[in-house]
């Protein structure tokens, strides 16, 4: 991978943080943007713009060819059988919205069961207790070791014949596990039970495909895989994508309306009410155009490389706790150093241009498994190198030097 090459695509990235050259590690909460992302938004904006789908004339043909050709994009990212199987939502959280809305309407009454695991964020977990509140369905819970593995043999102890789904995350967006999402599905599958896949932080590192998978719904969020925000994707299989009923109501999902009734429309328009973010789907398609031109092997090998290092290179430093050692583990590292309040190192590395994130990353049921408030996170992208690692490491030494 030539870095030196893919680090000029990010312009930010020559910025100065505090007269210090910019270390970003906080790809975990959002990607940096290659130029030709913002380039490829700024161009619809100065020489498309129209809105889409209900114009016979240019621009809004035009404007709905681009929207349209996107969806095929991410269609052929993903691998998903057809296009009707992506739905463009705002992101990660709007899709697992839609899905628990949708899905605990049509197939879930109360004592039905729904299986998510401990590492879970809270956009996983709190669309589901809106669903408990509505309509009393419970909770079951899949327990990790210290490492930060799901326990598989009690995950298949939890299925019951009320379990009715599992929406579980694929990587953890705190200690990096990569969970075996395959098997699990399979697992779940034997049951008869469906599955949704958190991809938020797997999207950007692994190479999916949903039908290898066998994935039935899979979230996402462009602005985690370099794309713009307030764009992102609910995949479904086509055969429960149609059995769901609407999400909301408005234009674009409509066939027909009356005072008296309204049809729907097909997918993937069914649960795309309202004008779409036309604009954000064409940045989303121009950043998997961008990371697919680079490729999944390299990035993975590069993710292995900075991991792997950085493992390394931080445990040799004094009091250094690392939350989450799974055998496959993505390039997402949370830490605290000896009794330093990760409020504190991470103000303290801003200081020297070394973005962290701090606090309890929207996974607190997950920190209070672990017994601690919240941890420093590091979490590496593909302009990411050693030597910003080796920055890490110098600062976190001065950092417990001062206390
Ligand atoms: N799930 C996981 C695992 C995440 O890391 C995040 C973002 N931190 C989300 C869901 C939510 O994504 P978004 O805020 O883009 O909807």
């Amino acid at each position: 991978m030539d870095l030196t090459k893919i680090r000029k695509d990010f312009p930010i990235l020559s910025r100065e943080i505090y007269g210090k050259p910019l270390v970003y590690f906080d790809n975990g909460a959002t990607t940096q943007k290659p130029r030709c992302v913002v380039d490829a938004i700024v161009e619809e904006y100065y020489s498309v713009n129209a809105n889409v789908h209900r114009g016979v004339h240019f621009l809004s043909q035009q404007a709905t060819e681009l929207h349209e050709s996107s969806r095929e994009t991410v269609r052929q990212f993903i691998n998903a059988r057809s296009t009707n199987e992506i739905i463009f939502t705002r992101g990660t959280t709007e899709a697992i919205n839609l899905l628990a809305f949708c899905f605990g309407e049509e197939f879930m009454k109360e004592g039905d069961e729904v299986i998510i695991s401990t590492m879970e964020h809270h956009s996983n977990i709190v669309p589901w207790q809106l669903l408990a509140a509505r309509k009393g369905i419970s909770i079951k819970v899949i327990p990790m070791n210290d490492k930060g593995e799901l326990l598989l043999d009690e995950y298949e102890n939890l299925f019951s014949d009320r379990t009715k789904i599992v929406s579980m995350t694929h990587i953890s967006n705190v200690l990096g596990t990569i969970n075996p999402i395959k098997e699990m599905i399979a697992t779940a599958h034997a049951h008869g039970v469906p599955v949704l896949v958190d991809g938020a932080q797997s999207v950007p590192h692994l190479k999916i495909d949903v039908q290898e998978l066998d994935a039935d719904f899979f979230a996402f969020s462009a602005h985690k895989v370099y794309g713009p925000t307030g764009i992102g994707v609910l995949y479904g299989k086509e055969e429960w994508l149609n059995k769901l009923p609407p999400y909301q109501g408005g234009g674009e999902m409509i066939q027909s309306v009356s005072f008296e009734k309204t049809t729907f429309n097909e997918l993937p328009f069914k649960f795309e009410a309202g004008t779409p973010d036309y604009i954000g789907t064409t940045g989303l398609a121009k950043a998997l155009d961008y990371i697919s031109a680079i490729g999944f092997d390299q990035i993975m090998e590069h993710d292995r490389e900075l991991t792997t290092y950085a493992m390394h290179r931080l445990k040799e430093i004094e009091g250094m706790r690392i939350l989450g050692e799974a055998e496959h583990k993505s390039s997402v590292i949370s830490f605290l150093v000896g009794n330093i309040h990760h409020f504190d190192m991470g103000t303290l590395l801003d200081r020297l241009g070394i973005a962290v994130r701090t606090g309890h990353h929207c996974a607190e049921p997950l920190m209070r498994r672990l017994g601690i408030e919240g941890t420093v996170r590091a979490s590496f992208g593909l302009y990411n190198t050693k030597q910003e690692i080796d920055s890490l490491v110098a600062g976190i030494e001065r950092v417990r030097k001062m206390f």
